[in-house]
């Protein structure tokens, strides 16, 4: 095995390890916590992707379904709001944020970008955490999709879904509640930590960050921003998320520059300010891998241009 590979499984040996300890700790107990952000409008956090319940004359709608595993906890507590779920969106593809579908989809109507609807209806692979995902059933796919965006009016409020392209994966939206004030980002935030970017799905690190210029020019001071992974969130920290993505692609690019190996800058390391980052979900081996695969997929894609 040549020393490069060895680090690289190293690296990811270590995040598995993680994992597993929090599955581990997760099984004693699956439920979810419930956070009111505004009358109307709840934080479900579980195992997965957090989810943003809307509840109001019309019914529920949800933003993200978690997983498989969760299917039970999520519809205990669903059914203490007494009415009807009518609709699931989906922020991207991921099962950590649609295998709820699976369950809910036979009832309610699922919404999402149409590149999440190609994905769920077929195998996909995510190597880096050795994730195979076989093709959804017919009622958990989405009934309805958009390749730009979408509105709906739900529960007095005006609901937008934006795809941003290339970015966490190549099907992701951001979900804007007008009046409310509150955007739930999917994946385009890893509140606090070092995030995943699926370049295998055509996901971007730079391309996350100009997705992410857009949104900043968007929201105010005090729009509450739900991120895929983490804490309840808002536009300061969202900023902080982005300078990170920049200053640590930064670094690995110029590491690349001088013509460094993987290995060689997986020791080396990023400077101390981002050390932080690499506490919640990805260590920092792991994180300067992707963003090495994300740039030289996207050096890949200029040479084919040219
Ligand atoms: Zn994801």
């Amino acid at each position: 095995m040549n020393k490069l590979f060895s680090a690289f499984i190293m690296a990811t040996l270590f995040f598995f390890t993680n994992v597993a300890l929090a599955e581990e700790h997760h099984s004693e107990k699956k439920s979810f916590k419930v956070t009111e952000l505004k009358p109307g409008f709840q934080f479900l956090q579980g195992k997965g992707g957090n989810i943003l319940l809307s509840e109001g004359k019309d019914g529920l709608l949800i933003v993200d379904s978690d997983y498989s595993e969760m299917t039970p906890a999520l519809l205990e507590t669903l059914a203490k709001y007494k009415s009807e779920l009518k609709y699931v969106l989906n922020t991207h593809w991921h099962g950590d944020h649609t295998q709820g579908n699976k369950e809910l989809g036979k009832s309610a109507e699922i919404i999402a970008h149409d590149n999440v609807y190609q994905r769920l209806n077929s195998h996909q692979e995510v190597k880096l955490f050795n994730m195979v995902s076989k093709p959804y059933p017919a009622d958990a796919l989405p009934d309805i999709t958009f390749d730009h965006s979408l509105t709906l009016r739900f529960n007095d409020e005006t609901i937008k879904a934006l795809h941003l392209p290339n970015g966490h994966t190549d099907g992701d939206s951001i979900i804007f509640f007008e009046k409310a004030n509150i955007v739930h980002m999917g994946d385009h935030l890893f509140n606090g930590m070092f995030p995943f970017v699926d370049v295998g799905t055509n996901g971007s690190v730079r391309g996350m960050v100009t997705n992410i210029d857009g949104i900043l020019d968007h929201i105010a001071d005090d729009t509450i921003v739900v991120p895929g992974h983490g804490a309840i969130s808002n536009k300061e920290e969202l900023l902080a998320f982005r300078d990170m993505l920049v200053g640590t692609s930064n670094e690995v690019e110029m590491m690349m520059q001088q013509n460094m190996s993987l290995e060689a800058m997986q020791e080396k390391g990023l400077s101390e300010q981002w050390k932080v980052w690499g506490n919640g979900f990805l260590n920092e081996k792991v994180w300067i891998g992707i963003i090495h695969s994300s740039l030289t997929a996207s050096l890949q894609t200029q040479d084919t241009a040219k």
